[in-house]
């Protein structure tokens, strides 16, 4: 039969065997179509391909013996539990399948039938199978078996459906309806790529063939998965790049910027800077992805843009998570450009109010010139009156919507977004993928480095001794626990049951300053002030520090419950030493009881670079824990996997950013199938 509909339209219950009250049992697998019943993939395969006679069977090992079926019994056991046993012979020695309280089981088998049977071949009083699977064999038609005797697929089930049953269904699907597949990926590109046709990945990814062909069948239909993926991605990315604002700059603008600082760019510093100035004075707007490791100097490049905009008369808008954040990048801002006449302004919520309408009413008629703030920037009730430039430092602390919404208090202003989580280029292709990325891989300036030591409560004496050396010579430390109280059933140190025993038994002779988030926010930042003004030796806190904070002077930080955080966390808190020249001491306490937070701890000690560490914090946690709960914009991939199919989908990128590029409006007959391809896939649900 050939399907007359496209099988995105045929229901399933035409396939042969399903019919009306079967297919509801589809749909709860979400199966409504042919369509969606050739992309329902297996879970996994097993490898029942080595067919092999009784006499070979090995014990303990799974494997596919044939024969022939002798005799079939019923009994019950002195327990009561039914058994069907059916005995099979190759002429030279016989198997017993048993099956358990299935007496249906009896009637499948009757004498002289050939069956192929895999399972795990036991010894009991002769060769035993428990509970086979099986399959009865016409003779001649070895080739057509869909459970034995090949590479078996499984699936994912529901009620009422059997692996055995949805075998035969996507069986009969196939012999019905793939002729009726077109294959929309174009043929340049399937040429190009050396990808298979599509009815051969389709009937291959089902019932493969070999391994091989598996694995070309699987290439194919990732790749078709990620290609409507980058289809989308590039689309988006020339649309966001309409028309915006051309900045105009000086030559001289970049040395004079330098001369505010007493310390030289670094390589990566300037290529970024170089960057964004070209995407700037460009007409279409930036949209960048500045990714730079904890310290490796992002606030400068984003100075850099905002001076630009600022030169061009646009404002900037800074958004930062934290007030903590935004206070220190306040008054990193303003040092250096409030003596150039340029209005630098915070706004966060915790500030005085009367200051706060002063504030908006500068943002809205635009005297103030760059605004650093939280997500107080983006009420309802902030106008900005020329807003060219936003700036979102710590870009994963927020949502995708977060970042539109400040981009919609400008006109198509120029946007850059800086991370110092680093994201593995896998998932930057796969989340950011329409934005162009800079990286800041070189530590600026003679940082001294960070050692990271692990220790278990035992070493806990001598890491205080170990602190209070450091104190002793100038230096200062961070002391972090997870929890502010003490929380009943966890043993998770708290500040406030810390703080008690370390000002009284620890460090009597020192100053130690107690900060956390529920402290008023006047309150954290006297705390800061004075801790940076080395009026403390000690700070401790809770995660509060985790993001930004910048005090070089301080060259230990003692991590306590080291095993409760995730491995980005680790690595941001362990961030904010090492920023002065001196030699500094990470010291995780920590009592990993698991395997994964025991593989984060020993990470952590074995290396400093963001990246590595992101890849493996990828590898432990997926894609969608990675990128946290927030709206990360991770788009649903049914078959692929991000990090382990990345060359796929680094080629998928190539091709549709070149199609987009050549062809934005598909008009050229060889890409015809790709809109269909990119309807069909979401049903129509997608606005590109
Ligand atoms: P992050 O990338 O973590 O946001 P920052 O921009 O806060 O890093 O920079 C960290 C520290 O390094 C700051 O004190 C900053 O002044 C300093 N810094 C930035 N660039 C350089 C450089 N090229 N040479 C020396 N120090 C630098
Ligand atoms: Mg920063």
């Amino acid at each position: 039969m050939q399907a007359k509909k496209p099988n995105q339209d045929v229901p399933v219950r035409y396939v042969r065997g399903v019919g009306p009250a079967k297919s509801r049992n589809f749909e709860k697998l979400g199966i409504m179509t042919v369509s969606d019943l050739f992309y329902y993939l297996p879970r996994r395969y097993e490898d029942r391909s080595r067919v092999i006679s009784i006499k070979d069977a090995q014990l303990g090992q799974m494997q596919t013996v044939v024969g022939k079926v002798e005799k079939t019994s019923i009994f019950n056991a002195f327990t009561g539990t039914n058994i069907v046993e059916m005995i099979a012979g190759d002429g030279h020695k016989k198997i017993h399948s048993v099956w358990y309280n299935q007496p249906y089981m009896k009637k499948v088998f009757s004498p002289g039938q050939k069956v192929m049977l895999y399972g795990k071949v036991e010894l009991q009083k002769h060769l035993q199978i428990t509970h086979p699977a099986f399959e009865i064999i016409d003779d001649g038609k070895e080739q057509n078996s869909l459970n034995i005797g090949r590479i078996v697929p499984f699936y994912s089930l529901t009620e009422k459906v059997t692996q055995r049953y949805l075998r035969k269904s996507v069986d009969n699907a196939i012999h019905s309806y793939l002729n009726g597949v077109n294959d929309n990926l174009p043929t340049h590109i399937r040429a190009r790529r050396k990808l298979v046709d599509i009815k051969f990945a389709l009937e291959n990814i089902h019932f493969p063939i070999s391994f091989d062909t598996l694995e070309k069948a699987y290439r194919r239909v990732v790749f078709e998965e990620f290609f409507i993926l980058q289809m989308i991605m590039a689309v988006r990315r020339k649309k966001v790049r309409g028309k915006g604002i051309k900045y105009d700059v000086q030559d001289v603008l970049l040395g004079n910027f330098q001369n505010l600082f007493n310390f030289e760019f670094t390589k990566d510093q300037e290529k970024c800077i170089k960057g964004i100035e070209k995407d700037m004075t460009s007409e279409k707007p930036m949209y960048r992805l500045l990714q730079g490791d904890v310290g490796s100097g992002k606030t400068v490049v984003a100075m850099y843009a905002a001076l630009l905009a600022v030169k061009n008369g646009y404002q900037t808008a800074v958004m930062v998570p934290t007030e903590i954040l935004a206070r220190q990048h306040f008054v990193t801002i303003s040092k250096v450009f409030m003596p150039l006449g340029i209005n630098v302004r915070l706004l966060v919520s915790g500030m005085n109010p009367e200051l706060k309408r002063i504030v908006n009413d500068e943002i809205k008629n635009g005297e103030a010139d760059i605004v650093v703030g939280t997500h107080s920037l983006i009420q309802e009730k902030i106008s900005f009156n020329k807003l060219g430039l936003a700036v979102i430092d710590e870009q994963h602390k927020f949502g995708v919507n977060q970042r539109k919404k400040l981009q919609s208090k400008g006109n198509m202003p120029d946007v850059l977004v800086m991370t110092a989580t680093p994201i593995p280029r896998s998932l930057v292709l796969t989340v950011y993928g329409d934005m162009d990325v800079s990286v800041l891989k070189e530590k600026p300036g003679s940082r001294g480095t960070v050692t990271t030591y692990w220790v278990g409560e035992n070493k806990r004496e001598s890491v205080y001794e170990f602190l209070k050396d450091e104190i002793s010579e100038g230096h200062q430390a961070f002391i972090v626990c997870p929890r502010i109280k003490n929380a009943v059933g966890k043993d998770l140190k708290s500040v406030e049951e810390m703080y008690v025993n370390l000002c009284e038994n620890v460090f009597p002779k020192n100053k130690i300053a107690l900060i956390h988030g529920r402290l008023k926010s006047e309150e954290k930042e006297k705390i800061m002030d004075a801790f940076r003004d080395k009026k403390y030796d000690i700070l401790l806190a809770t995660t509060v520090v985790e993001v930004g904070v910048d005090i070089p002077n301080v060259t230990v930080m003692l991590l306590e419950n080291a095993e409760y955080y995730g491995l980005a966390q680790l690595h941001q808190l362990r961030g904010r030493i090492g920023r002065g020249k001196h030699q500094s001491y990470c010291i995780l306490v920590g009592d990993p009881k698991t395997e994964s937070s025991f593989e984060r701890l020993s990470t952590l000690t074995e290396t400093d670079d963001g990246f590595v560490i992101a890849e493996k914090d990828l590898d432990i946690r997926g894609p969608g824990e990675f990128l946290g709960t927030r709206q990360s914009g991770l788009p649903e991939l049914r078959f692929g996997n991000i990090a382990k199919d990345f060359s796929i989908m680094e080629d998928a990128r190539e091709e549709a950013f070149k199609i987009v590029n050549e062809d934005p409006f598909l008009k050229d007959s060889r890409n015809e199938g790709i809109k269909s391809l990119i309807l069909e896939r979401f049903k129509g649900k997608i606005m590109i």
